[in-house]
């Protein structure tokens, strides 16, 4: 008798076996998502598309399109009209050149062993060619079509102006000749001699196409479009000029659902350190957003999220996971229900002193990201 109970017993050693991915049920939409507004992106790139006159916009999609999820955007922006896209690395490549034509890909950091150089041609999709040290890689691999990226002063990447006369280089097939300004964004005399220098390059080497503008190069002047020009923050809503407010739309909006809503008493502290103090009785909410999400520090006491109309401030230190905010004007809103961060780049760059390019990248893996 005894040993028949023992049998009914189950081991506490007999675990659940591990689930192959394949069987693994999907998670749950979850609590944090990023919305991006499609027709915004879409109306950035063709804003920007035009004010590029008779050069025709690329757009750079590098670090998963700035952080909105590069197979997200890319599928809008062909729709809007761009044909060419630039990444930065050859990682980048998986999750976009299913979606696009390889030969309209560049890959800005150019190759570095001849393995770079067998996965591009395996692709089918262009190295940009920096150095003759990497034109040298390129040909002795197979070589083909590429672009070349010039430096004209920015001194980061790019073929020195003395080594347009290189051998390896001058035997290239360029498409795009290509240079980027260092300052774009200023009002300084380095645009227009970068310009120049762009230009004198375009007479040296033979190329398809030439390119300099990036965003903010776009609104410098019908002298710095070339054939082709190549925005990145501007299409995701990032303002780097004067001259493109008013016309770039946010595309980006952070949301975070409510884990978890209660009331504090006059003196109790909020977060870590206590650094928020409640001088009244308040009732809180805990988002589900924090540093982890690229939610950083830098907005402990700064932020706002707005419901229902209402923008609501946050309170204290930002967690790693989670924010505090302020429901005093929003006695509405319930454990479940979504708050959405204030992100508007320049604003936001301008209360936390993060640039706009990193209010974009910073955004993290746990949002999920849908159009
Ligand atoms: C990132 C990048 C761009 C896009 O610049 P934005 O300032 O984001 O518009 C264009 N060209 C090159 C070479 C880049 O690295």
């Amino acid at each position: 008798m005894a040993s028949g109970v023992f049998l009914l017993v189950r081991p506490k050693t007999l675990r659940r076996p591990i689930l192959p991915d394949a069987l693994q049920p999907e998670p749950p939409a979850g609590a944090l998502r990023l919305e991006l507004d499609s027709h915004a992106l879409r109306c950035n790139w063709k804003t920007l598309d035009c004010l590029s006159g008779t050069a025709r916009a690329a757009a750079a999609v590098k670090a998963d399109g700035y952080g909105l999820g590069a197979r997200q955007v890319v599928p809008i922006l062909r729709e809007a009209g761009c044909e060419d896209f630039l990444v930065a690395h050859f990682s980048e490549l998986p999750d976009i050149v299913g979606l696009i034509d390889p030969a309209r890909v560049s890959v800005l950091h150019g190759p570095l062993n001849p393995q770079d150089v067998a996965y591009a041609v395996a692709l089918g999709v262009k190295p940009v060619i920096n150095s003759p040290f990497q034109a040298r890689l390129w040909r002795a691999g197979g070589g083909g079509a590429c672009d070349v990226m010039i430096d004209t002063g920015i001194n980061r990447l790019g073929i020195a102006m003395s080594d347009l006369g290189d051998a390896d280089i001058r035997a290239l097939d360029v498409d795009i000749l290509m240079s980027h300004l260092a300052c774009a964004d200023e009002d300084s005399a380095l645009n227009e001699l970068q310009r120049k220098a762009w230009e004198e390059a375009r007479t040296i080497l033979s190329h398809v196409r030439a390119s300099l503008a990036n965003s903010a190069g776009i609104v410098l002047g019908s002298g710095y479009h070339g054939d082709m020009t190549r925005p990145g923050l501007s299409l995701y809503g990032g303002i780097p000029r004067p001259e493109l407010a008013n016309r770039i739309e946010q595309v980006v909006h952070p949301q975070a659902a409510l884990l978890q809503v209660r009331s504090i008493d006059v003196g109790d502290g909020v977060g870590y350190s206590s650094t928020f103090i409640a001088d009244r009785p308040m009732r809180i909410g805990t988002i589900a957003m924090g540093y982890a999400d690229g939610f950083l520090h830098c907005w402990s006491d700064k932020g706002l999220v707005t419901a229902g109309g209402k923008r609501l401030r946050t309170l204290g230190r930002v967690s790693m996971d989670m924010t505090v905010i302020d429901l005093t004007d929003a006695p509405e809103l319930a454990e479940g229900d979504w708050v959405e961060a204030e992100y508007d780049l320049p604003n936001a760059a301008a209360a936390t002193g993060l640039s706009q390019y990193e209010l974009l990248t910073v955004l993290g893996k746990r949002f999920s990201r849908n159009c």
